[in-house]
């Protein structure tokens, strides 16, 4: 045998043996993208359910019997904090089945493909949301679609689309679509039931109902005012034990776990009702702006 084909196998055998790697996408830049990516030490928000985000950008963490799901990706910076914090909690991250996307923006949607190509999950949203989320790029009736090209993000390949109240059982856990458009077109809430020592509890990720635009864009003008009352009116509705929701801000998450030694603070069943109390009282706000 020649040297050269030695010099192969050694490659091959380096490649097949070495630590496997999370190849990232390019970083996005923002004013607050640096912020939102400092590291936040994952932790268990309630039963299977754990919070693997950074310290200003939500991922979740379900395990299951069969595997794990995870729930966005922050932006493409933040799917190597995403990877390391899983294995920190202990869980494989190449055990993820599937990943749930709340909404197709930089800032959650960016670490999906990076993390999408370490596993080989299936990533779900909903149809509008699939469409962006396929293209890396805002669409055109996005309240920030202005931006789009600062704002776009690494595009996923094979984007699974579900619709209203679909229910998908992956890896042993039910998890159940809600739309709720208005912050982009195709915004998903996501809940599931989590049981810890003979008590269920209902989690809901509620999508950002922010009516957050590029300059120019009037929500008064346009179908995304009506959509975020409207959700806001459903999220207020849902079955809703434990919010979560893309920004940790959304549902105090630091506050949060500072109170951990009273109980569990992210256990409160009047969170939802607040959450979108809180949304209807910022579109109002900005309708106002907008001479409303
Ligand atoms: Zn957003």
């Amino acid at each position: 045998m020649t040297r050269p084909i030695y010099g192969v196998l050694l490659l091959l055998l380096l490649v097949a043996c070495g630590p496997r790697q999370l190849e990232p996408d390019d970083a996005s830049e923002c004013d607050l993208c640096n912020d939102w990516n400092l590291p936040q030490e994952p932790f268990r928000i309630y039963g299977n359910t754990w919070y693997v985000g950074t310290a200003g950008l939500s991922s979740l963490l379900v395990e299951a019997g069969d595997g794990l799901l995870l729930i966005d990706g922050g932006l493409p910076q933040s799917a190597a904090v995403i990877d390391a914090n899983i294995r920190k909690l202990g869980f494989d991250p190449l055990r993820i089945s599937a990943i749930f996307v709340s909404h197709a923006h930089f800032d959650h949607a960016g670490g999906v493909a990076a993390l999408q190509r370490l596993t080989g999950a299936v990533v779900y949203s909903s149809i509008a949301g699939a469409t962006a989320l396929s293209s890396g790029e805002l669409q055109q009736d996005d309240p920030q679609f202005l931006d789009a090209l600062q704002r776009g993000f690494p595009a996923i390949a094979n984007v699974t689309a579900i619709g209203d109240r679909d229910v998908v059982t992956t890896a042993g856990v039910e998890i159940t679509a809600v739309y709720t458009p208005g912050h982009t077109p195709g915004g998903m809430t996501w809940t599931w039931e989590s049981c810890a020592l003979g008590t269920c509890n209902k989690i809901v990720y509620a999508d950002s109902l922010t009516a957050v635009s590029a300059e120019g864009y009037r929500f008064s003008a346009g179908p995304a005012a009506d959509q975020l009352i409207e959700s806001a009116d459903t999220i207020s509705l849902l079955d809703c034990d434990i919010l979560l929701s893309p920004h940790p801000f959304f549902f105090g998450m630091h506050d949060k776990l500072e109170r951990r030694e009273e109980g569990n603070p992210f256990v409160n069943n009047v969170a939802c009702f607040i959450f979108a109390e809180t949304a209807l009282g910022w579109l109002e706000q900005r309708l106002h702006s907008e001479g409303h």
